[in-house]
């Protein structure tokens, strides 16, 4: 049953009862963005930028970054991509863009901070990002890594709203969950990025095997977190989507759109996934299941009280 579900997901993303929940994919070129399109998501939701760019030792030209770009729109003509900006740093080391020789990178000059060494990374990319919107008649999303201010995200979107495009940030950071009111009254769109939400809100390296239960999305915290931000977009009629691993669990992401999240972002293998899980159930459903998960103790009895509600339908 769950193969035949499988086989018939063709998107577009929608509970059983018409609710609509855009699936995306995260990818991280244009070829990537052509298989996402094959297994049926709706358009990304995460371009890693930043994936591109791995063992370089110098800052890519606009034209080639523009380049590059333009692969990934033409793979979605017309839909919906939302493209991140450098996320050099940490557990992605850029030798262009990040310091080498930080004692916690993971605290450190990483995500969009790295525009404080070189403004010039930021404003090449973003020209980049409109010239290839241009040369492909695309209307991208663009989102920043790593925020942790208000100030900072009013800057950016500053910069992305000066070439025409449509400016959001990535919630990584507790503080932007904590504040997500203030930040939606500068941006146009939210996008929870689980793996480092988790990592930065448990205090618990992501990379981490012997934390792992510290980091799974299914902890009280996180879920907390994730729903104060959904309930944030919801007042101001803004979208909030859930772009890390987490979306790729398809009982997770029922709880997540019952959360109120608007758009689910994975690998294009878990799309059809998330997709055929989403069209068995209703919201109203949904909702019941984020209620208990929210009020569980620990990741494992979140689990198990969201599945009994999503299986009594
Ligand atoms: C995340 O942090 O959840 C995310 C989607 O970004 P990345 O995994 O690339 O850090
Ligand atoms: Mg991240």
């Amino acid at each position: 049953e769950a193969a035949a579900a499988l086989a018939g997901y063709r998107g577009p993303g929608t509970t059983r009862d018409g609710h609509r929940v855009q699936v995306l994919a995260n990818v991280q070129d244009g070829a990537g963005a052509r298989g996402a399109a094959a297994a049926h998501a709706e358009g990304v939701g995460l371009l890693r930028t930043e994936l591109a760019f791995f063992g370089r030792t110098e800052e890519p030209t606009v034209e080639e970054q523009a380049e590059i770009y333009a692969g990934v729109f033409a793979a979605f003509p017309g839909g919906k991509v939302v493209l991140r900006t450098l996320d050099a740093g940490s557990d992605k080391p850029l030798p262009f863009a990040t310091p080498p020789d930080e004692a916690n990178p993971a605290l450190g000059v990483r995500g969009l901070r790295t525009a404080r060494r070189d403004p010039g990374l930021l404003t090449h990319q973003l020209d980049a990002v409109a010239q290839a919107a241009r040369s492909t008649g695309a209307a991208p999303w663009v989102m920043a890594p790593m925020v942790a201010t208000v100030a900072e995200a009013a800057e950016f979107a500053a910069q992305v709203r000066e070439r025409g495009m449509v400016p959001g940030v990535m919630v990584e950071v507790p503080s932007v969950a904590v504040l997500a009111d203030r930040f939606l009254e500068h941006l146009d769109f939210l996008s929870i990025g689980t793996n480092d939400l988790s990592q930065y809100t448990l205090a618990a390296d992501r990379l981490s095997a012997d934390l792992a239960d510290l980091t799974d999305p299914w902890q009280p915290a996180l879920l907390a977190l994730v729903a104060a931000t959904a309930a944030a977009g919801q007042r101001a009629g803004k979208p909030v989507g859930v772009c890390g691993e987490a979306a790729a669990d398809p009982l997770l992401a029922c709880v997540l759109v019952g959360m109120g999240i608007s758009s689910l972002s994975c690998a294009a293998s878990s799309v059809a996934g998330v997709g055929a899980r989403l069209a068995t159930v209703d919201l109203a459903t949904c909702q019941r299941a984020a209620e208990v998960a929210l009020a569980a103790a620990d990741p494992q009895s979140a689990r198990a009280a969201a599945r009994e509600v999503l299986a009594a339908g």
